[in-house]
């Protein structure tokens, strides 16, 4: 049938769902010179052994990366002792959160998170046509999993729990995390981000998996034992990546075989696979790393509360202050001294870890203007791109 509307009368127009969808707002980019502490990135740079992989892979990029990642989600499957066909990789870990609620979730449907927590959840939510439950986190700025356990409802798909969690630093322990775990109904799928585990403990490293050691990475533990859960971990902050863009999900099979379906075909390059498992086998030398970024990140808070700012003590690789009315106030007196943070005006400022010449040059910011000193300005909320 012919329309009846004439060709060239409409635009077209996006869908609508997509009304209520912020747009993702990177952290802020930093003069040249100054510390970028507004993206939880690695401050070291890429291993010499990691270049040389992808160096290798280099004369090879006229063909199609293996979409099947055969080499390493072996060796990830290996490591945490898990069949093949439960791990995915993607194109970061945020590629994997999309997945999992592609997979489970749509028009009607409710995915669950605490808020605030990571940016991006929101977002990945809307697109998919499902609607975000955001749970307050408790004054401890932690997961508040009791409200989380009451704000079930019978049209809830999904729930991420984000341990550690963006952007406080804070974690719920492992018997916490299974008492939730447990509680929760069994078609509803709980999927535990742990981007920042490898900062809780920086022994995290070791030969072992995390299935024994108690307050980190208990996601593996809990997969182990439930139908309904599943892990994310990426390569972009303990290891370094972040510019390659390589996370992995373990999931129960069904959920992992739904993963692939909705997967953007070929969105993991063969130079990210390939560096993922030069970071396998360089696990010393990055736990080395991943020591002076938490020996940097608790100086970090140190130097805040020493200043008389309310930074929360974190097990990942940023500081969150919680400064309220004030936290426009910390951002101006960071950038001044040449340290681009990550605020969210009214809430707080999260500062990640960096080296210790970053760390250094917050201290100095502080100093510059003693806090005392200083006159709440809530009027010079400034428009930023907070990211
Ligand atoms: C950074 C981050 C991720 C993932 O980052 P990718 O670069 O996409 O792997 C996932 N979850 C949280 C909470 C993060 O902060």
């Amino acid at each position: 049938m012919t329309s009846p509307v004439s060709p060239t009368s409409t635009t077209p127009s996006p869908h609508p769902r997509l009304d209520a969808v912020p747009a993702y707002k990177q952290g802020r980019s930093a003069p040249a010179g100054a510390s970028k502490l507004s993206s939880n990135e690695s401050p070291h740079p890429p291993l010499p052994s990691v270049v040389a992989a992808i160096a290798d892979r280099l004369g090879s990029l006229h063909r199609y990366p293996q979409m099947t990642a055969p080499e390493i989600i072996g060796r990830l499957a290996e490591r945490y002792g898990v069949a093949p066909d439960l791990v995915t990789v993607g194109a970061g870990s945020v590629e994997l959160a999309a997945q999992l609620i592609h997979a489970t979730a749509g028009e009607g449907d409710e995915v669950m998170f605490a808020w605030r927590s990571f940016e991006a959840y929101p977002s990945l939510v809307r697109v998919a046509g499902a609607t975000p439950v955001m749970v307050p986190l408790d004054r401890e700025h932690r997961h508040d999993l009791d409200a989380m356990l009451a704000a079930i409802t019978d049209r809830t798909r999904l729930i991420f729990v984000c341990n550690p969690n963006n952007p406080t630093g804070t974690v719920v322990g492992p018997e916490e995390l299974e008492r939730f775990v447990d509680a929760v109904p069994r078609d509803v799928l709980v999927v535990i981000d742990e981007a920042y585990v490898h900062f809780d403990d920086s022994a995290y490293f070791g030969p072992a998996t995390t299935a024994t050691d108690p307050g980190r990475g208990a996601g593996l533990e809990l997969f182990r034992r439930y139908p309904h859960v599943a892990v994310l971990h990426t390569f972009s902050k303990a290891y370094g990546l972040a510019g390659l863009r390589i996370g992995y999900a373990i999931a129960p099979a069904a959920i992992a075989a739904a993963q692939r379906k909705v997967a953007v075909p070929f969105g993991v390059t063969d130079l990210a696979q390939a560096a993922a498992v030069a970071s396998l086998d360089a696990q010393h030398e990055l736990a080395l790393r991943i020591a002076e970024v938490t020996a940097q990140r608790d100086r970090l808070q140190r130097i805040l509360v020493d200043a008389g700012w309310p930074a929360v003590a974190s097990r990942a690789n940023f500081v969150w202050v919680p400064a309220g009315e004030r936290s426009v106030e910390l951002d101006e007196l960071l950038h001044t001294g040449g340290v681009v943070a990550r605020t969210f005006p009214g809430e707080g400022v999260r500062i990640s870890a960096g080296s210790a010449e970053d760390v250094d040059r917050v201290a100095a910011a502080l100093r510059a203007v003693p806090v005392t000193d200083q006159i709440p300005d809530t009027a010079a909320v400034r428009e930023e791109a907070t990211a």
